[in-house]
């Protein structure tokens, strides 16, 4: 047989927009008979900081467009269209580069591609995390890393960085890049399947797909840009495909498979998936038509003993932007300037949510929700406390210690969440819910000492959650993941720190809420939105 070599993804064209940083910091030296692409190290810093900045406060135009299409959906639920249309107003706050579209700026992540002409002079890695840095400390972003102390002992790096930064070699005299910034939640939503060839017929993968499309679940914000990537050279292969596929870096592969084992779409399987996404009804958060705006597909090669199956998503954040230096400069992926024209004349028309009024004892807002089934909107104004992780962590600790249940966590209603910087002049930075599965374990023995009476957060639960709630009369609320930027501007007037204020982030907060939208998830007689899908 003739040696054939095939690069593994080829990608047919670049359609991408992109604008121009600057022309400076490139120039093109001979070496012999050489063309070399001279990059200084400021430019790695200058595209690394545009890029992060740029996809902290802006969108595709193709993600917007996709939202849109939801208002104008006939076959969209009312649930769909509010949270698409909360979603567009979000964008169209964002884009003053105040209040990034979400509170969890994410993971700084970037894959790059370096021409085997192009010459930097210096470890890259360091001078993209450089700029990664800048945006981080100069924005109202969030620092999200943990770094290791101690197999025990963790700390916020206070910078966000580590990023994870990989640079593969390529031919030619051009540098590649795609940056993301990955939040918490969206990241907890890949997974690998090891799988045998047993998958590989109709039946079986729809089946398969069918029930790993529910594991999936809401929290991490649809509508999704969702990859399901089947084979791979390794599971190592399969899960950097899924990423690539989830964020369009894919979209342009064949669409067809060859004897060299190309990496291809399989735009026949795309249909179907998305399909299956619209009949679980999970929808847009709270039941629906668009659990996904789109479904990527792509087969890969695989060892005869193995079958990777990978799944991810894309989420609300839809963080994901492309840069380039060549010859003529440094660009960075154009996304969308004016989100406004996304939005439509009038709001969409929708049934009246309920009031709720927070501030009143905690009986009386348990018995006022108790009137209502799953499923309802809501309109929550009055007080809330803020506590997540760490926090949660603490109280159990007071608990354990033989110390009574905070007044506040019995008082109010406890929002999972962990704002962005507050820019000057605004009582809140971005400030949208987190992952409520994550507290599932406190929340019996906390619900039992009096507190956590009234969640608030985002994604599906525990059945323990919902015995714990159907035991001491609790509810689950969903908040809108995703919107944290209009939150913020619109529904969030006072925010003020109560304890540990060392956590940053994690502190637990007061904050006065105003018509603040929420559904009723979990209810006090063990009904669950979820289970009843
Ligand atoms: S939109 Fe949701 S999943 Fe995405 S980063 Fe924000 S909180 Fe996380």
């Amino acid at each position: 047989m003739d040696f054939i070599y095939q690069d593994p993804y080829p990608i047919l064209k670049d359609d991408t927009q992109y604008r121009k940083i600057t022309s400076d910091y490139v120039k093109v030296e001979k070496l012999g008979d050489r063309e070399i692409l001279t990059v200084e190290p400021k430019a790695l810093e200058l595209l690394s900081q545009e890029a992060m900045k740029d996809v902290s406060f802006m969108l595709r135009t193709s993600h917007l467009e996709k939202l849109r299409a939801i208002l104008d959906d006939p076959e969209a639920t009312d649930n769909d269209r509010f949270v698409a249309y909360n979603l567009l107003q979000n964008a169209s706050v964002a884009i003053d580069g105040q209040l990034p579209s979400c509170q969890d700026t994410g993971t700084a992540i970037v894959m790059a591609k370096k021409g085997e002409n192009v010459y930097t002079g210096v470890d890259d890695a360091e001078w993209l995390s450089k700029g990664i840095f800048n945006t981080y400390q100069e924005r109202n972003l969030r620092y999200s890393q943990i770094v290791p102390i101690s197999m025990f002992e963790e700390k916020n790096s206070g910078s966000n960085l580590p990023a994870q930064i990989d640079i593969y070699a390529k031919k030619g005299d051009s540098y590649e890049f795609l940056f993301l910034a990955k939040g918490g939640g969206s990241a907890n939503k890949t997974y690998l399947y090891q799988q045998t060839k047993s998958l590989l017929n109709e039946k079986s993968m729809d089946a398969f797909i069918r029930a790993k499309i529910m594991d999936l679940g809401t929290s991490a914000c649809p509508p999704y840009h969702l990859a399901l990537v089947i084979g791979g050279t390794s599971a190592e292969a399969n899960l950097a495909a899924v990423k690539k596929a989830s964020a369009g870096y894919y979209d342009n592969l064949p669409t067809s498979g060859n004897m060299a084992g190309q990496a291809f779409r399989d735009l026949e399987w795309e249909k179907r998936v998305q399909q299956i996404c619209q009949e679980s009804a999970i929808g847009a958060q709270f039941g629906g038509k668009y659990f996904t705006h789109d479904v990527r597909v792509i087969r890969l090669p695989r060892h005869a003993a193995s079958c990777p199956v990978g799944l991810g998503v894309s989420c609300s954040a839809d963080r994901n932007i492309k840069g380039k230096i060549t010859k003529d400069g440094i660009f960075v992926e154009q996304l969308e300037a004016n989100p406004q024209r996304f939005l439509p004349a009038t709001p969409p028309h929708l049934e009246e949510a309920v009031e709720i009024d927070l501030n009143q004892p905690m009986e009386s807002i348990l018995a006022e929700l108790t009137k209502y089934p799953i499923k309802t909107r809501l309109k929550l104004n009055g007080t809330l406390i803020v506590a997540r992780d760490i926090a949660h962590a603490k109280i159990k600790e007071l608990l354990d210690a033989g110390k009574p249940m905070p007044d506040y966590f019995k008082n109010h209603p406890v929002y999972y969440a962990g704002p962005a910087k507050t820019p000057d002049g605004m009582p809140s930075g971005s400030f949208g819910p987190t992952t409520a599965g994550r507290m599932d374990v406190y929340v019996e023995e906390f619900q039992k000492n009096g507190g956590s009476m009234v969640m608030l957060a985002k994604g599906n639960r525990t059945k323990d959650v919902m015995n714990a709630c159907k035991t001491y009369g609790g509810f689950y609320l969903g908040s809108i993941g995703g919107p944290a930027a209009i939150l913020a501007k619109e529904n969030i007037l006072s925010v003020e720190v109560v304890d540990f204020e060392e956590l940053g982030m994690e502190a637990v907060r007061k904050i006065t809420i105003k018509d603040f939208p929420a559904f009723i998830i979990t209810d006090d007689k063990g009904n669950d939105f979820f289970e009843n899908l």
